[in-house]
């Protein structure tokens, strides 16, 4: 009988399943054999027994040993799920994503079910996660709907040494809540030694240590400052590439654009090279990456192949990245800093610290021997460069936390239980920002007006705007500018070669001179105008990715809109309603033009500069820019510290909507010197100013 040559169909389906099932259980195996290798799997049993017998336990493993995967893990299955979730906190949106990720992957479910993530505007969870990756800002926000956390059994303060300010307000708030639910286990990890301070305060928990494995780095000082880092950077990487044995490379940027410049640039030095160099492969990571190519830098280097992996500071302790053997650090990261005294706050690229430095140099010999390229001398390591970072809440705006923590009840915040306090004069900025934008009453009681901004997970100038909008009849509008900030400066796309073109479409958003906030509105609307099309991101030179998540934040604005009952009205032709409602949250930001083209803050006069982005920039003559073009009083969104203070995202405004908007802050006389201050500016405009002060 022929036929029983052949496998029947059911056969076959049979075969395929065992075949699959087997697939499966070697994936599982192998994956079961890379767990049993971290250097916290020796450590399991004891870690458990720890866990059980102390209600808090305080971590430490160098970074890769697997606290941050693992450890959960091993709470599950150690049986504490089946009294609650497990959260875990990460100082990163990006760790958070790429990490749960990963232990969805371990545990064999799929992300956002059993293991999920919680990142502002983006949760990833389920009724079935049990294993919850959050941001320590969400975690921060849900103390606003469950001040016990009663939902979980376990919550473990990751990353504690990186001390962002929502980790060092988390330690205050866990540290209360342990005491009055016995049953609420704390765990606290940190990547570095310092660990006695974080017993002490949390009332001397025991320090559970893990020893690490590490091999030796040989570290290398430029004999001489560099004048341009990233240049240096490119140089030192194409070294490596061409002179040194295989491994992969980490390099340290500031930030989005630093890495796109390098990696632009080093493409551009591979050209052509395909045949003489082995294959390079290119790997940013920073916070907006997406995250479809936040899975790359994980991937294995195909051998003869050598990988860069061009990282913000995520790449510290956050993320550990396999076959790093050469890391290149030009010893800067971009950090807050904020001036109590005049309110002023930016992003600054700043030296990095000692401790900093050698977490970096680390980075290179966890699997082996590696090397670490500085990009400074040993002279500045030795004599400029601080030992520590300092904690991010002493050189911050607390206007957030201050609002955050108010409306958790908690009042007396100068005898908050802080690890390190912040200065008293910045609590005290706070409060008073808080007060001028009605969020506050004179007692420093939470308002009806500063309880609906505390619903929004917004920095309180963006929430105020949000609810000015309701008061200019401009809802729509206002929604899609808050998307479009929260975004970042990730919107607009300007290849190098295409640049032409691309600043061309751009300013086509910003015609008329109406200022950068109505450009991004023109840009979302076009879009959705288009029917959310990526083609016409491309024809307008617009990242399609960072408009679909403008998209995703602006609807969930207009949910927490609806629900603070804010109705959802605008005109797109009301330019000076929509301004307005920016100036009611924003006039703290706000500066006036000097003779030379440059600005001065109205309240603490500081210089400052439009960035070269705005679309406010003059046209040029003779390379010069046109000064009677500028507009005399603008309000900006943020200042960007580089070789000077610039004012990103900007718009024209009125100054006696600041007196309308603003009364207990400006008043009409102030602005009259201030404007009669300003001799410098050009003689007509003067004239106008005057008068419209005057009016
Ligand atoms: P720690 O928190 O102690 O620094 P982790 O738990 O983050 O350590 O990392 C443990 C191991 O898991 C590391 O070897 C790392 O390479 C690996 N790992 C972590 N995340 C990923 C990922 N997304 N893809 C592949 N490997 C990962
Ligand atoms: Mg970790």
């Amino acid at each position: 009988n022929i036929e029983e040559l052949f496998e029947t169909a059911e056969q076959r389906r049979k075969k395929e399943a065992e075949a699959r099932a087997a697939a499966a259980k070697s994936e599982r195996e192998k994956i079961a054999v890379g767990r049993s290798q971290l250097p916290v799997y020796p450590y399991r049993d004891q870690l458990l027994k720890a866990v059980e017998e102390h209600q808090i336990l305080i971590i430490v493993a160098e970074t890769g040993a697997g606290k941050t995967t693992q450890v959960p893990q091993y709470l599950h299955e150690g049986g504490y799920s089946a009294a609650g979730k497990i959260g875990c906190t990460q100082p990163r949106r990006v760790a958070a994503m790429s990490v749960a990720a990963r232990v969805a992957y371990e545990m064999g479910v799929k992300l956002g079910n059993e293991v999920g993530y919680s990142i502002r505007f983006e949760d990833c969870t389920s009724d079935k996660t049990i294993l919850k990756y959050m941001t320590d800002g969400m975690l921060l926000r849900e103390f606003l709907s469950e001040p016990d956390l009663a939902s979980y059994s376990v919550m473990m303060i990751d990353e504690a040494h990186e001390r962002t300010l929502h980790t060092d307000v988390l330690f205050g708030l866990v540290k209360d809540i342990a005491r009055f639910r016995p049953d609420l286990k704390l765990l606290i990890s940190s990547a570095t030694l310092d660990a006695e301070k974080f017993s002490e305060y949390f009332d001397y928990a025991p320090i559970f240590k893990i020893p690490g494995r590490r091999y030796p780095v040989d570290i290398y000082f430029t004999k001489a400052p560099e004048a341009d880092y990233i240049d240096a950077a490119v140089q030192a990487v194409m070294r490596i590439h061409v002179l040194e044995p295989d491994g992969d490379v980490l390099v340290f940027l500031t930030g989005q654009e630093e890495i796109e410049a390098m990696e632009e640039m080093l493409r551009q030095r591979m050209r052509g090279k395909g045949t003489q160099l082995a294959e390079m492969i290119i790997c940013p990571i920073y916070a907006n990456l997406p995250s479809e190519l936040q899975a790359k830098i994980f991937e294995p280097t195909p051998p003869g192949a050598r990988k860069i992996v061009l990282a913000t500071n995520i790449a510290e302790t956050s993320l550990t990245i396999d076959g790093i053997k050469y890391v290149v650090d030009p010893g800067f990261s971009k950090q807050n800093s904020y001036n109590p005294r005049t309110g002023m706050e930016s992003l600054v690229v700043t030296p990095v610290s000692k401790a900093s430095a050698n977490q970096r140099a680390g980075r290179a010999g966890r699997t082996s021997a590696g090397k670490c390229f500085r990009l400074y001398t040993a002279h500045s390591y030795e004599n400029e460069m601080e030992d520590n970072t300092v904690p991010e809440i002493q050189r911050t705006n607390l206007g957030n936390v201050v609002l955050m923590l108010k409306s958790l009840g908690i009042h007396d915040l100068m005898n908050f239980d802080f690890m390190d306090p912040p200065p008293a004069e910045t609590l005290l900025r706070a409060l008073e920002q808080l007060y001028a934008l009605g969020a506050l009453n004179d007692k420093g009681e939470l308002t009806k007006l500063g309880r609906r901004m505390a619903e929004f997970p917004l920095d309180p100038l963006l929430a105020k705007t949000l609810l000015a909008s309701e008061t200019y009849k401009v809802s729509q509008q206002i929604a899609t500018v808050c998307a479009m900030v929260s975004v970042g400066s990730s919107i607009f796309y300007r290849p190098k070669d295409k640049a032409v073109y691309a600043d061309n479409a751009h300013r086509n958003f910003a015609r008329g001179g109406v200022g950068d906030h109505m450009a991004l509105l023109a840009v979302y609307d076009g879009w959705a105008e288009s029917g959310f099309s990526t083609q016409w991101c491309y024809e307008n030179y617009i990242q399609v990715r960072s408009m679909k998540r403008a998209r995703d934040i602006r609807d969930q604005l207009v949910g927490l809109m609806e629900r603070v009952e804010i109705e959802m009205v605008g005109d797109p032709t009301d330019i000076d309603a929509i301004k307005k409602a920016i100036a009611s949250g924003f006039f703290y930001h706000t500066a006036q033009l000097r003779k030379d083209g440059s600005y001065r803050t109205v309240k603490h006069p500081m210089t400052v500069n439009l960035h070269p982005s705005s679309s406010l920039n003059p046209p040029r003559r003779e390379g010069q820019p046109i000064i009677q073009a500028l507009p005399r009083w603008v309000v900006y969104h943020e200042l960007v510290l580089t070789s000077k203070a610039f004012m990103r995202t900007i718009s024209e405004i009125q100054p006696q909507w600041l007196v309308e908007i603003a009364p207990h802050y400006y008043d009409r006389k102030e602005l009259l010197d201030a404007e009669g201050a300003g001799k410098k500016v050009p003689k007509g405009a003067k004239a106008r100013a005057a008068m419209d002060v005057a009016e």
